[in-house]
């Protein structure tokens, strides 16, 4: 029987999977999606469809996503993607790897993130081949960040912008970076997206028995302590004894494992005909993303633009530069979306406009008894939220139409009231929040255990207390290695206590 095992390998199980490896404890990583092990054996040698940061392998034909619907404001079923292959949604994302502005973490427990910690935090996971020398950036981490501004388009944005009077930054991870424009940093070395699966995982790939399309159920649980987990792969059902899990299969599917291992609102788990272990009314709820529209735009010479493979790809990640301006993020996109990812009609080169103080009016609820059904996953869109969507439009139509973009820009395709609204940007966090336990909505306490059961921990994007204010994933890394550290010190300490006896 493992000491540990690690649901989902995603961005925080990878993470957690490698902290506990590199302490001594024998773990078992079930992953939903498939492992593609050549992955981690060869890394920086082959450029494929996962590795490529040029591309985001996430279309409909996809092998390496869980697709789900979601309604966003209550009135439009869009298909959110998440990753479902070893390195989660890491091996599919944009790559924008920006950290969240230490403010954020006011409404985290101040216990054991504060925001030194969290500085700290974020400088131990990195190597910023850029900026590794600058005070607060790290040369030793697993995750490789680097910038770049090559597309045109983003180039021009960030002229236009600065033209319009926002800052112009070289650091947006650096501590005090506040708005303004600048190159994203990105998990990208040489071209190539790294997921957690290559940064932590690979390392210590002989350490982890990893265990592909295998789908946990649930975890079982005995008189309140963890006994282990159980679900189906490729040969049937399985179980795995276990006396700590390690939840981390995203903030979606955390949430629905939890609720159909007995861990949610009494209520809902009666609706589906699971027996209440916790009766946890937050599991599942004040579930946030960032509400994201497009703004299009007509590049000067359609017909080039619509010959997608004979262009020259002049650019090195899907999103090379942003700008930050008070509740919204101007997300530039390097080029239209039909060029990122495959079967995507042809259409027009985008600015995504992102509401970013969000309020995590969201939730995630089974809808039947069989946990591995697609749960309802809803997004109502606060009137703030709205509120800012309509300014940041406004301003993006303002940016598109400097001269510095007439280049690029000819004019304007979205009209400037088009009715939202909009979608959601996949950065869906805080369906099993961290809290304090007399805190109802609460579900882990400071270091990311489960109130009431023994032995239970989630350290993915679902244990944030808050939607933080930039892209998520450089946050769920930071977050998941954080909460390991604290888990590993745990369990050493329990360790020893039981040698003492
Ligand atoms: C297409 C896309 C683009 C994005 N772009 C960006 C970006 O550029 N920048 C940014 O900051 N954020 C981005 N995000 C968000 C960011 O990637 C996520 O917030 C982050 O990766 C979430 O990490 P996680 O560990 O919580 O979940 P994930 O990384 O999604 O990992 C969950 C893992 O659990 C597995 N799993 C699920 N259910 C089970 C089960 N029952 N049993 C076993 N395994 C299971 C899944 O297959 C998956 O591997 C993007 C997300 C997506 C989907």
């Amino acid at each position: 029987m493992p000491d540990v095992v690690v649901v989902g390998g995603g961005s925080a199980g990878c993470v957690a999977a490698a902290g506990f490896a590199r302490a001594g404890a024998s773990v078992m990583l079930l992953e939903a999606g498939s492992t593609t092990m050549a992955l981690l054996s060869d890394p920086g040698l082959s450029m494929t469809e996962l590795t490529d940061a040029r591309r985001l392998p996430i279309g409909p034909s996809s092998r390496y996503v869980d697709p789900i619907t979601t309604r966003v404001d209550g009135a439009r079923d869009v298909v959110g993607t998440r990753g479902r292959v070893l390195g989660g949604s890491s091996a599919v994302n944009g790559a924008y790897f920006v950290r969240a502005p230490l403010a954020d973490f006011a409404r985290w427990p101040r216990d054991r993130w504060s925001a030194d910690v969290v500085a700290e935090g974020f400088r131990r996971i990195e190597t910023d081949l850029d900026l590794g020398d600058r005070p607060g950036h790290g040369t030793d981490g697993p995750m490789p960040v680097s910038r770049a501004v090559v597309a045109p388009v983003a180039d021009a944005f960030r002229r236009a912008a600065t033209a319009a009077g926002h800052r112009d930054l070289d650091d947006l991870n650096a501590a005090d970076a506040g708005d303004g424009v600048g190159a994203v940093p990105s998990n990208v070395a040489g071209g190539r997206r790294v997921s957690a699966a290559e940064a932590f995982l690979a390392p210590v790939a002989g350490l982890v028995e990893v265990r592909g399309e295998a789908v946990v159920a649930r975890v079982d649980v005995v008189a309140g302590r963890v006994v282990g987990v159980s679900g189906r792969d490729v040969h049937g059902a399985f179980t795995v004894g276990a006396d700590r899990v390690i939840l981390a299969a995203g903030t979606v599917r955390t949430a629905t494992v939890l609720m159909h291992s007995g861990i949610g609102p009494r209520e809902t788990l009666r609706g589906i005909g699971v027996d209440v272990v916790v009766d946890r009314p937050g599991v599942g709820v004040g579930v946030g993303d960032h509400p994201e529209v497009a703004v299009a735009y007509r590049p000067p010479e359609v017909a080039e633009a619509y010959r997608p493979r004979r262009v020259a790809q002049t650019w090195r990640t899907p999103l090379e530069v942003v700008l930050e301006a008070g509740p919204v993020e101007l997300r530039c996109y390097s080029t239209s979306f039909d060029r990122l990812i495959d079967g995507v009609p042809p259409g027009d080169p985008v600015i995504g406009v992102a509401a970013m103080v969000a309020e995590p009016l969201g939730s995630v609820v089974p809808l039947s008894a069989d946990p591995f059904a697609a749960p309802r996953v809803d997004h109502p869109v606060a009137d703030a939220d709205r509120r800012a969507l309509v300014d940041g439009v406004a301003l993006a139509h303002d940016l598109l139409g400097r001269p510095e973009m007439a280049e690029v820009v000819d004019h304007v395709t979205t009209a400037l009231d088009a009715p939202l609204p909009p979608g959601a940007a996949l950065h869906t966090v805080g369906s099993a929040r961290m809290g304090a336990d007399d805190d109802p909505l609460a579900v882990v306490d400071s270091s990311c255990r489960v109130f009431g059961v023994s032995g239970l921990a989630v350290v993915d994007a679902s244990m944030f207390p808050a939607v933080p204010t930039r892209g998520p994933h450089a946050t769920v890394i930071m977050a998941a290695h954080r909460a390991t550290e604290m888990l590993v010190a745990e369990a050493d300490r329990s360790a020893a206590v039981r040698r003492g006896r």
